[in-house]
């Protein structure tokens, strides 16, 4: 039996984070009655006149330069030509030949083994509309999204295993966000993308034949779906029946892939500019400011975390990953400075019970300063990480400060020696039996006096003292 490597090139589709459309000025604002955003120009009446969205630009370029792609200083609109019931014009208005940006790459991680992607090109389009089909046989169009933004970035055939193609999609992810190119939603398909993907010998040169699957939105069912495109095909060729060119679909629910047509070529668009769009012109004056502009990008953000606050490439990547976690984490640093408790109630409480809200770190109502806060009392022993645990949600749903939650409800953690000496004494008094066993060498029993002495206390004693103080007795 032959070995065989898998070739992959992703397709990513993002829609940009622009307020209008790419050619008129309706706004792009998800959730609207159908048709609601509509204008001669994105419902393709003859005669209206496109005018191009700067702002769809500047974030296309933005991409590009993120990614370490030549932006070039002049490229074109084309009409990429095919009958679609929700296309109006005939045509999709996109980018072929020179598109906006060329020749880039991004470095993609796994199981600690690093592999540089090419990114092909990435090139300006605008989407098309909707159909919805309906009752009685009656199909409706929605052109809401017809004409809103979106880049297409194109991959090297350089992916060789599914894990890799997810983790790609990931960082591409995070890193549109972090430039502000797109809201990363991926629920409502703000980032799908098309996975390429063929099989050969091992050593082979020459690339197998190729399917393409379509519209995956989620970094999960981009794994899946590669996955189980590898195995379809590595099963051919071992039948010894030919992988077929086509473009197929995946089955979330059945976890497979299913032909959709087999795939027409290219030039089938018949590809030709469009001649009511002038040629984008970027001055390097311009480039320079966008480039200027762009923010810590997720890598060496990482990088920072763990050089200046000892976090691990894992819990680094993780919080990244996620940008308004790590602006949150960030903020909370800048009143408290103690990263490995503050990292400890990010992921042990702070993002938990975010996600079981379903909100963004942004949204939530408890600020950074009383994260940081909360970090600082228990530091400080007022209470006891267990107590922390105990009141993060209220604390959180709150909005209020720990050091006021905790002293309205008389939490405080007790960690006075003298005081706590004395419930010591009362609990020994009560028992005498277990006093007497443990000094006679049950030493097991130090949790019931534990137990007890937190009984008496309501919860409230600093558990390491209470430890101390009960050695210390029993060592007289
Ligand atoms: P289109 O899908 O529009 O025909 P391309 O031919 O440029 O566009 O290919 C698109 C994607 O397919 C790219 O990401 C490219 O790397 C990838 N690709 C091309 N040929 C193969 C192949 N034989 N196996 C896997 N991926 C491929
Ligand atoms: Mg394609
Ligand atoms: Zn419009």
């Amino acid at each position: 039996m032959a070995s065989y490597e898998a070739v992959i090139g992703l397709e990513v589709h993002a829609h940009v984070k622009t307020s209008s459309k790419l050619f008129c000025s309706c706004p792009t604002d998800f959730g609207a009655q159908p048709n609601e955003h509509v204008c001669e120009v994105c419902a393709g009446m003859p005669g209206a006149l496109p005018r191009l969205n700067e702002k769809a630009v500047e974030l296309a370029a933005k991409a590009g330069l993120a990614l370490h792609c030549k932006v070039n200083a002049y490229s074109l609109f084309a009409r990429k030509n095919y009958f679609y019931p929700d296309l109006p014009n005939g045509y999709q208005t996109s980018q072929f030949s020179p598109p906006i940006c060329e020749g880039g790459h991004l470095d993609v991680t796994v199981n600690g083994d690093t592999r540089r992607i090419g990114i092909t090109r990435i090139h300006m389009e605008d989407d098309a509309g909707k159909c919805v089909h309906g009752q009685g046989g009656v199909s409706l169009v929605d052109l809401n999204r017809a004409g809103v933004p979106l880049i297409e970035i194109v991959s090297e055939p350089d992916i060789r295993c599914a894990e890799e193609a997810a983790e790609f999609m990931r960082q591409i992810h995070a890193i549109l966000v972090y430039i502000g190119a797109t809201d990363g939603n991926m629920e409502e398909g703000s980032l799908r993308c098309d996975a390429n993907v063929s099989i050969r010998p091992k050593g082979e040169a020459r690339m197998g034949t190729r399917s393409e699957v379509k519209n995956l939105n989620s970094f999960r069912n981009v794994q899946r779906a590669i996955e189980y495109e590898i195995s379809r095909q590595t099963a051919c060729l071992e039948d010894g029946v030919p992988v077929l060119q086509e473009t197929r679909l995946f089955d979330a629910v059945k976890q497979m892939t299913q032909a959709m047509r087999s795939k027409e070529d290219a030039h089938d668009y018949r590809y030709f500019p469009n001649p009511d769009l002038p040629p984008v012109l970027l001055s390097a004056e311009r480039l320079a400011v966008w480039r200027e502009e762009l923010p810590e990008l997720p890598a060496p953000r990482i990088r920072r975390f763990m050089r200046d606050f000892g976090l691990s490439g894992e819990e680094a990547s993780a919080l990244i990953s996620d940008k308004a976690a790590a602006d949150y984490f960030e903020e909370a640093l800048a009143v408290y400075r103690q990263p490995r408790r503050l990292i400890g109630l990010m992921q042990g409480e702070f993002l938990r019970e975010c996600a079981s809200r379903g909100i963004s770190p942004a949204e939530a109502p408890m600020p950074p300063a009383s994260l940081a806060g909360l970090a600082a009392i228990i530091d400080k022993d007022c209470i006891s990480a267990r107590m922390a645990h105990e009141i993060f949600p209220e604390l959180f749903a709150s909005g209020t400060s720990p050091e006021a939650f905790v002293a309205e409800r008389g939490m405080v953690q007790v960690s006075d020696a003298g005081e706590l000496d004395a419930v010591l004494d009362a609990v020994f008094a009560e028992n005498p039996v277990e006093v007497k066993a443990y000094r006679g060498g049950k030493t097991k029993l130090r949790s019931f006096f534990v137990g007890k002495i937190m009984q008496k206390t309501q919860g409230k004693a600093n558990p390491a003292l209470v430890n101390e103080l009960l050695l210390r007795a029993f060592s007289l």
